[in-house]
């Protein structure tokens, strides 16, 4: 079997919450399991909600949680220059154009919208004859009318045409910040990954992904979309839920009881104890990690 590369790629705008340290630990057990290796990434491109203080944190509370990783590539505020190079081969390919809506003309009520809601992109400035000249247009990529297909660790077959299903792709904002899809697509391709394994809101950014590989490319890596963890009432645990984040459950749990509880919700261990995650890679199973969502609230922990 060829090497494994997994990666952990986490926004450094506050303390982990429950649900990131999760989808750590799932991606941290398939490449322990698997004898593979695990690049650490900060994804830091919204330089106004992050800052290197939440980073440091964040991997003092994965060496905590017994999470280590093998290499830390360099965070995506300093890779500007690389993403330029990849923007300009997009250009090259004549799949880009420049887009001047606004905020507010892609968010009106006569937008085309799915029923679940998805704004899809119609194409507006796609040949468009008079850009105006006062402004700096963001840019999109031209998606190509076919279907993505992929089979998940856990969600199982997946598919999504971006023509119908999401529209010509912002990829550089108009105040020159690259996006996630295009930053994430080179930055994984780059550091070789081969397994991506995150929470299930990000399942449909993966057929994104997988094009923007195919068009700069890079291979496509395994995808693993863990399920998300619900407050009680249904809610998504978030860095909103205080009493849910590492701050406070450092002071309350050992690693190994914080560990345990989530293995237990997600069906990885039959009974509830406290395990490291040293312990449990030795017995990890894909199989076993439940597919729907995990509901869990601090009396339980
Ligand atoms: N940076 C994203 C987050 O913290 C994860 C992106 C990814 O894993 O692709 O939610």
């Amino acid at each position: 079997m060829s090497h494994v590369v997994g990666r952990f790629a986490p926004t450094p705008s506050g303390r982990m919450h429950l649900g990131n340290v999760f989808a750590a630990l799932i991606a941290w057990l398939s490449v322990r399991s698997q004898g593979g290796s695990l690049v650490l990434r900060m994804e830091d491109l919204d330089t106004q909600r992050t800052s290197s203080d939440f980073a440091q944190i964040l991997r003092d509370d994965l060496l905590w949680l017994g999470l280590h990783w093998d290499e830390e590539t360099a965070p995506q505020s300093q890779r500007t220059a690389v993403y330029d190079r990849y923007f300009e081969k997009l250009m090259d390919e004549g799949l880009l154009y420049p887009c001047y809506c606004t905020r507010s003309q892609l968010h009106s009520v006569n937008a085309p919208h799915l029923s679940d809601g998805t704004y899809v992109y119609p194409g507006t400035c796609r040949n468009l004859k008079n850009p105006p000249a006062d402004r700096r247009p963001a840019w999109r990529v031209i998606v190509p009318d076919r279907e993505w297909q992929l089979t998940d660790l856990v969600q199982g077959d997946y598919s999504l045409n971006l023509a119908t299903g999401c529209g010509d792709m912002v990829v550089r904002r108009a105040d020159g910040v690259y996006v996630y899809q295009l930053a994430v697509t080179v930055d994984d391709g780059e550091a070789g990954v081969t397994e991506v394994v995150r929470g299930m809101d990000l399942l449909s950014s993966a057929p994104r992904q997988m094009y923007l590989q195919e068009t700069l490319g890079f291979h496509h890596p395994v995808y693993g979309h863990v399920p998300m963890l619900l407050a009680p009432d249904g809610r998504r645990l978030s860095k909103r839920d205080k009493d849910l984040d590492l701050g406070v459950l450092r002071q309350r749990l050992k690693p190994e009881e914080l560990i345990g509880t989530l293995a237990f919700a997600a069906g990885l261990i039959d009974a509830h104890i406290p395990i490291s995650a040293a312990e449990l890679a030795s017995v990890f199973d894909w199989q076993k990690l439940r597919g729907d969502a995990i509901y869990l609230d601090s009396a339980s922990l």
